[in-house]
């Protein structure tokens, strides 16, 4: 899936919850997004979320889970809208779930 031209994320072959999504930046590597860290924040590493979120995070894990703020980069924003698109296609047909399943 590509966003705004040129951002892209990109599944793991058999992970279902792990992704590289483009660096807005050229010539910077994919990030490595993992959306299921910290008990479904999402983890990423940019410096972003490396520097800045992972802290506040922390902070918000010490809350009761159902008033915690995500602490969300962009490119676990967008791994999660990809991801959200798919399980909406999945949802869509019974053969797509099949295929969904067998893909990932
Ligand atoms: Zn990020």
């Amino acid at each position: 899936m590509i966003f705004r031209q040129e951002i892209r994320v990109t599944p793991i072959r058999g992970e279902l919850k792990r992704f590289f999504v483009d660096s807005e930046r050229p010539g910077q590597h994919p990030y490595l997004v993992d959306l299921d860290s910290y008990d479904g924040n999402g983890e990423c590493a940019c410096d972003n979320f490396r520097i800045r979120l992972v802290s506040k995070v922390q902070t918000e894990a010490r809350k009761p889970k159902n008033q915690r703020w995500p602490m969300r980069c962009k490119h676990i924003k967008w791994a999660r809208e990809y991801l959200l698109d798919k399980l909406l296609a999945a949802l869509r047909s019974p053969a797509h779930t099949a295929k969904f399943n067998r893909e990932n």
